[in-house]
C-alpha cells in the first residue's frame, strides 16, 4: 500500500512556510495519526523543517515502532512528554516561531509553553492539518467504505430482531453486538436508538423507553475500520406505518436523494445544505429541520468540511461527507436518513448502500 505520509508532511511544511511558522507542535491525536500512523492516546509531534519528532510514553514502546517505523524520530518518555519536548526542541535546528494547535491544547499546557518554552515564540494555529485531511487518499476512502459495509451488515442483522416491547437500550445492544461481530474496531460515538416521540430529539441517547407498536424508530450509529469512521442513520416503523409517518418520511427521503444527486466537488457547504433544505422548506417543514445537512468523515466522525447554512467554503474533491436531512416534530417523532458520500470528480458516490424505503418491521 502506498505510504502517503511523505506527501502529507510535505504539504504541511508548505503550509508552515506560507504562514511564516518555523515549526508546528501537533497535539491533536487524529492529526498525529494522519501524519505519522501512530494511533496511541498519548503523543506530541514536532514538525520542524528538517526534523519530525514524535514523543510518546512507555506504554506505546512497541506499538509506536510498528506504526511509525523510521518515518519519525521517536522518543519514549518515562514521565512527562513535555519534559522530553524541552530537551529535544533545542536540537531541532534554528527555530523561533512555533505554531500550536489551539483546538487541542488545554490551558495548563499552554502555560507550559509560556513558562518552560519561554525562549521560543508561540502562535495559535487552526486547521492546518485538518484542511489536508479533507481530501481523502484512495486508501482512506476504501477504509470508510469498509466501515460503511460493516455498519450496513450490522443493521441488516439487527432489523429482523427488533420487536415492540424491547427497550431502546436493548435494541442498541443488539446493534452494537452486531457491529462488533461484523468487524467494527470501536463505536465512533454512542449509538442512538430513539423511538416514538423521543425520535424528535436529534441527538437523543438510547434510553429505557419501551418501543411500542406503530413507533418510529431512529437508529444513528457508526462503525470504524482501520481507524476510519462511517456514520449512518435509518428510520423505520415498528409495525405498520401511518399515513402521516409515510408523508413525512417521503419528504426526508426526497431531500436526501436530491442532495446526494446534486452535491459535487466545488459546491459550497451552504449550497449543499440548501439542496435538501429548500425542498423541505417547500414542503412546509423548514422549521422542523433544525440541524445542518452534514459533516466530513474520516479519522474522526465529525471533521471538516461542513455542509451548513453558515459554511461558505467549497467542498473539495476527494472529501467524504454525510448527507443527513431530518424532520423533527416535538411530541410526535422524528425522521432522519443519513448517508455517507465520496465527492469524486464526476459527482457523489454513495458508500452507505442500504434501502431508503420506509421499512415496516412486522
Ligand atoms: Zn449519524
Ligand atoms: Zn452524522
Amino acid at each position: 500500500m502506498a505510504d502517503r505520509r511523505p506527501a502529507r508532511l510535505a504539504a504541511l511544511r508548505e503550509q508552515l512556510t506560507a504562514q511564516h511558522l518555523d515549526a508546528l507542535l501537533v497535539t491533536g491525536l487524529a492529526n498525529i495519526r494522519y501524519l505519522t500512523g501512530f494511533s496511541g492516546s498519548s503523543g506530541l509531534l514536532l514538525v520542524a523543517p528538517r526534523e519530525l519528532v514524535l514523543l510518546t510514553d512507555f506504554r506505546y514502546e512497541t506499538q509506536v515502532v510498528d506504526e511509525v517505523g523510521d518515518f519519525a524520530r521517536v522518543s519514549i518518555q518515562p514521565q512527562s512528554l513535555w519534559t522530553g519536548l524541552w530537551q529535544l526542541l533545542p536540537q531541532a535546528g534554528t527555530i523561533q516561531m512555533i505554531g500550536f494547535e489551539s483546538a487541542y491544547l488545554v490551558h495548563r499546557d499552554f502555560q507550559r509553553l509560556l513558562e518552560q518554552g519561554g525562549r521560543w515564540q508561540w502562535r495559535p494555529s487552526a486547521d492546518l492539518v485538518e484542511t489536508l485531511r479533507e481530501r481523502k487518499d484512495p486508501e482512506e476512502v476504501d477504509a470508510i467504505a469498509d466501515a460503511a459495509t460493516v455498519a450496513i451488515a450490522a443493521l441488516e442483522r439487527t432489523l429482523p430482531q427488533i420487536r415492540a416491547g424491547q427497550t431502546e437500550l436493548a435494541v442498541a445492544g443488539i446493534l452494537e453486538h452486531a457491529l462488533r461481530d461484523a468487524g467494527s474496531e470501536s463505536f465512533p460515538f454512542p449509538s442512538i436508538v430513539a423511538s416514538g416521540p423521543r425520535a424528535a430529539l436529534p441527538h437523543a441517547r438510547s434510553s429505557d423507553r419501551v418501543v411500542a407498536d406503530g413507533d418510529l424508530l431512529l437508529m444513528d450509529f457508526g462503525a470504524s475500520v482501520r481507524g476510519y469512521c462511517a456514520d449512518i442513520t435509518r428510520t423505520v416503523v415498528v409495525g405498520r406505518a401511518s399515513l402521516r409517518q409515510r408523508e413525512l418520511y417521503d419528504v426526508v427521503r426526497v431531500a436526501n436523494a436530491t442532495a446526494v444527486a446534486g452535491v459535487r466537488p466545488g459546491t459550497s457547504g451552504r449550497d449543499a445544505d440548501a439542496l435538501a433544505r429548500d425542498y423541505i422548506d417547500r414542503c412546509g417543514f423548514g422549521d422542523l429541520f433544525g440541524h445542518s445537512l452534514g459533516h466530513g468523515l474520516g479519522l474522526e466522525v465529525h471533521e471538516a468540511p461542513r455542509l451548513a447554512r453558515t459554511a461558505e467554503a467549497l467542498l473539495p474533491e476527494g472529501a467524504v461527507v454525510t448527507i443527513e436531512p431530518g424532520i423533527y416534530l416535538p411530541d410526535w417523532g422524528g425522521i432522519r436518513i443519513e448517508d455517507d458520500v465520496h465527492l469524486a470528480v464526476d459527482g457523489a458516490r454513495v458508500l452507505t448502500d442500504f434501502s431508503r424505503d420506509l421499512l415496516e418491521l412486522t
